[in-house]
């Protein structure tokens, strides 16, 4: 196979020149051809990125006649272009959709650990299109609503990117996606100075609780795609999962809200009933204190009626005083609740307590508890293995639940509370 012969050249080359760059004379020369200058250009930057071993993997071979083509050169291209490496970092992530003339879109991705690459690709050219019709992926999911604004539409790009996100979740992971109000296509970024791709809305009440996904994150997503090569997805899945994660930390916190709501409103008609029977209870201790005042009706049987009521309601009146005291603590416990859980909330501290996560997983990442969370959640959800090996103890703990086990004791401790 031509292909693969330029390919491990490049391995070989790669593997001499590094040892021997400092003290060797001119690299040894490949076989000239198209690829030529790119290998150069590649081996140069594996260089200047300190990266002294490079693993190739080819998947997904369809054509075994495919011509000498110029997907080396495609691999090489997307080496040679490999961004710095964040100075905190000693991972770093390229995903890069090469066209190539005679076979199409092509995904290459590179994952660099220390010192070593591993570069995947296909021959499988790729295209995000989902041609259902927004009904369908909304029915197939059991989304509440896809709305969109003029001018940003669910267009087949954006419903492929969505419809691959789901299909990454979890079936609890997926509850809460579906509890949202609506996932928006928006026009407008409400704070353009932040540059966000998409933003998460929670609270309480239904209407709060929505995902908007904004033009400006299909931005440059031709060129770029999320997840390994051999599962290439478009880029706003990325986007819209790492909203999905923010819905995922803000679920005990909406939950509790939306338990406090309810709780204040049976509270506040419990008052008012209450009230009335207050009312009632002095109407009748006047009727009483009226008709006792003379003796000869003190004895008489509608007296004895109207004082058993009165004695019936005060102990209503006085069993529903306490239980109303008990309601107003779990009121305030509540409320108490909601200050303290805060943001990020609990599943985000379980997370940060990982060794070395708030210093990642993305430059994003690093802004704050929360973004980090989201960034995690994003990456380990589109690439497991990829995740794996920049934080396997954090991968560990996705892959064991523990974000899930760390929302259940939430919504447990939420539940013993409001009791
Ligand atoms: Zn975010």
């Amino acid at each position: 196979m031509p292909t693969i012969r330029v390919v491990r050249n490049l391995v070989v080359y790669l593997a001499i020149s590094m040892g021997l760059r400092a003290h060797a004379g001119p690299p040894p020369s490949v076989d000239p051809s198209h690829t030529h200058g790119w290998l150069r250009s590649a081996q140069a930057r594996l260089h200047e990125l300190g990266i002294t071993s490079v693993t190739y993997e080819r998947r997904l071979i369809d054509n075994e006649d495919l011509l000498e083509s110029d997907l080396p050169a495609a691999v090489a291209a997307t080496l040679a272009n490999l961004p710095d490496r964040p100075d905190w970092a000693d991972h770093l992530r390229s995903r890069r959709l090469v066209d190539v003339d005679t076979l199409g879109i092509l995904p290459v991705a590179v994952d660099v650990q220390g010192q070593t690459a591993l570069v995947e690709y296909t021959e499988k050219p790729v295209s995000f299109i989902s041609n259902a019709p927004v009904s369908k992926i909304k029915r197939k999911w059991g989304l509440n609503a896809l709305a969109e604004e003029e001018g940003a539409p669910w267009d087949p790009h954006a419903l492929a990117s969505l419809d691959a996100a789901l299909g990454l979740l979890t079936p609890t992971e997926l509850d809460i996606i579906t509890d949202l109000s609506s996932i928006v296509r928006s026009m407008v970024d409400p704070d353009p100075e932040d540059g966000a791709a998409g933003k998460y809305f929670g609270g309480g009440t239904d209407s709060l609780n929505h995902v908007e996904i904004y033009n400006s994150a299909f931005k440059g997503a031709e060129q770029v795609f999320v997840g390994p090569a051999s599962a290439p997805m478009p880029s706003v899945t990325g986007t819209i999962l790492h909203e999905f994660g923010h819905a995922f930390a803000a679920r005990p916190a909406r939950y509790l809200e939306a338990r406090h709501m309810l709780a204040v409103e049976e509270f506040e008609e419990r008052r008012l009933v209450q009230a009335a029977r207050s009312h009632r209870l002095d109407r009748l201790r006047g009727q009483l204190n009226h008709m006792g005042s003379g003796t000869s009706f003190s004895s008489s049987s509608s007296y004895r009626k109207k004082r058993e009521l009165y004695q019936r309601e005060m102990e209503v009146y006085d069993n529903e005083h306490d239980a109303l005291s008990r309601r107003s603590d779990v009121l305030h416990r509540q409320v108490e609740l909601i200050e303290a859980l805060g943001t990020p909330g609990p599943i985000v501290h379980t997370y940060a307590r990982i060794p070395g996560v708030l210093e990642g997983p993305t430059e994003y990442g690093r802004t704050d508890a929360g973004e980090s969370f989201a960034e995690a959640f994003a990456w380990w959800h589109e690439d497991p293995e990829g995740y794996r090996r920049a934080y396997p103890e954090a991968a560990a703990w996705f892959e064991r639940g523990g974000h899930i086990a760390a929302l259940k004791q939430a919504l447990a401790a939420i539940d013993m509370l409001s009791r």
